[in-house]
Order: C-alpha cells, then sequence, then structure tokens
C-alpha cells in the first residue's frame, strides 16, 4: 500500500501474536467465547459462526440462541443456552450473523451491549444499530468490533466506501468509537485513534454465502482469548484469508470449505 501509516501484517506477526496453550492452562484460562448468532430461518449462520470460533485459542465456545440443536449437532463440544442471558460466564461476544432484526434478536442484541465485555457485531446487529436504538448503548467502555462488508458500511455511514477506502473506515472507527473492519478485496481494519491496517491474504473466492459468518467467530474467539481488538481483527482478517486461498486449491469454495481451511492454515503458520 503506498501510504506508509497504513500497515501490512505478515505471517510472522501473525504466529508471534497467536495465543498457545500452556502447561498451566485451562479451557477458562485459555478464554471463552459467547456466540449469539442465527435464528430459526438461519440456523446455518450459527453452525459457520461458531465454526470459526473453534478454529481460535479460546478453550470453550457457548452459543446462545435457537439454531443451538444444529450447532450441538455438528459440534458437541459447544456449551449452548436458549438466550445470551443464560449463556452463563464469557470473556467475549459475537452478535449478529444470520440473527434476524426481529424483537427477540432486538432484545439478545441488547443483552450483549449491555455487558462490559468486547463485542464484536456483524451482520444483522448492524442493520438493528442502524435503527438507531442502541446508539446510546454504543458509548461503551469495552472494545467494539464491527465487521461490515460494503452495504453494512453504507448504512452506518450513511454513504458507501468510496475510493479512499482507509479514510473512510478510519471516519467510521472514529465516529462510533469501535475498531472498523471493512471487508472486501483488501480488508481494511481501522482503529478510533485513527490507525489502519490492510490485509494483504485473501481471494475473490471468499465472495460467497457465509465466509463472513466463519470470520466473525473466529475474531470473536481472539477477543475472548484477550487480545486486544485491533490485533485480533487483524489476526483473523489475514488467516480467513489464508483459508479461503487454501480452500480454493481443491475447487469451488463454500464457506463450510472455508471454515474447515482454518485448521490447516493454523497448522502451518503457528
Ligand atoms: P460477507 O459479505 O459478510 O459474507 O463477507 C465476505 C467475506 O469475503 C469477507 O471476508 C470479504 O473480505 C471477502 N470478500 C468478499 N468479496 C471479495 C473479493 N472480491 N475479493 C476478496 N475477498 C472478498
Ligand atoms: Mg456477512
Amino acid at each position: 500500500h503506498p501510504d506508509p501509516a497504513v500497515r501490512v501484517p505478515d505471517a510472522a506477526d501473525i504466529a508471534a501474536w497467536w495465543p498457545r496453550p500452556n502447561p498451566a492452562s485451562d479451557k477458562y484460562s485459555r478464554g471463552v467465547v459467547g456466540v449469539a448468532t442465527g435464528s430459526a430461518t438461519y440456523p446455518g449462520a450459527a453452525v459457520l459462526s461458531v465454526t470459526g470460533a473453534l478454529a481460535g485459542p479460546t478453550g470453550m465456545v457457548r452459543y446462545a440462541g435457537s439454531a443451538a440443536p444444529e450447532v450441538l449437532h455438528r459440534h458437541p463440544s459447544v456449551v449452548a443456552a436458549k438466550r445470551v442471558a443464560e449463556a452463563g460466564r464469557v470473556q467475549a461476544w459475537v452478535c449478529g450473523s444470520g440473527l434476524g432484526t426481529d424483537e427477540a434478536a432486538r432484545t439478545e442484541l441488547r443483552s450483549v451491549l449491555a455487558t462490559s465485555l468486547p463485542v464484536l457485531l456483524d451482520a444483522d446487529a448492524l442493520t438493528l444499530l442502524v435503527d438507531g436504538q442502541h446508539a446510546a448503548d454504543l458509548r461503551r467502555d469495552a472494545p467494539l468490533v464491527i465487521t461490515p462488508h460494503d452495504g453494512e458500511f453504507a448504512r452506518l455511514a450513511g454513504e458507501r466506501p468510496g475510493a479512499d477506502r482507509v479514510g473512510a473506515a478510519c471516519r467510521l472507527a472514529a465516529w462510533i468509537n469501535a475498531v472498523v473492519l471493512l471487508k472486501g478485496d483488501r480488508t481494511i481494519v481501522a482503529t478510533p485513534a485513527g490507525g489502519a491496517w490492510v490485509n494483504p491474504t485473501g481471494t475473490a473466492a471468499l465472495a460467497t454465502a457465509g465466509s463472513g459468518d466463519v470470520l466473525a467467530g473466529l475474531l470473536g474467539s481472539l477477543l475472548a482469548a484477550g487480545l486486544p481488538a485491533e490485533r485480533a481483527a487483524v489476526m483473523a482478517a489475514y488467516v480467513h484469508g489464508l483459508a479461503g486461498r487454501r480452500a480454493e486449491r481443491d475447487g469451488p469454495v463454500t464457506s463450510q470449505d472455508v471454515a474447515a481451511a482454518l485448521r490447516p492454515v493454523l497448522a502451518g503458520l503457528l
């Protein structure tokens, strides 16, 4: 990238930052991530985001939502509850993918934002934010990360990112006091203080339904493991991009393929 203020992470950065278990670790000390995604209409979003979270460094994934049967069928290690309020202790929440925008979804978003934990909002949670009801909740002290694609960005910011994607992401980050991961061909991570990163990995093959849900889960696990929001976003985008590249070696890519590629990618990286 021509702007020297915009940083580009490399594989050595990601490997150096990635948390590993040590002999003193237990499942709780590695972090517990809460995933509030999916709905009766979109159970697949729950499965995909949980699969992304399970590839991360946390010791436990808790799922809260109406897709618990589908999630548990695929992932017996997940601890599931019907609602965020009943989920038990976590260190960060992922909220939004396939959540829907009805009153139940709104309640779950409110529960997540009411915590003093790091929160990642994506997809339907961003749509609910635009309604304005949650603008006050955004003045929270704990870290917030949002992961919009261009359409979601436009609804939040009032206009599409335009040619200066780094500038646009930085302005939104400052405005809502959140780390903004602006998805695209070269995903950008921008901080409220004006820091910016451009992700060098990735492939257009990631432009497939559910791909962003996988990214959200992985990023949430990194937040729950204690990584600063900026770094967690950079790491998740990098590894997700590599997973897309690895998956496309075998042919046309689905988001399940991206999720399945996270483990071998990490095995090669760490
Ligand atoms: P979502 O729209 O939420 O499913 O997220 C799409 C994911 O695919 C994000 O990680 C994007 O960065 C990635 N993506 C979408 N389109 C492209 C593209 N043309 N080139 C590279 N990555 C893309
Ligand atoms: Mg999405």
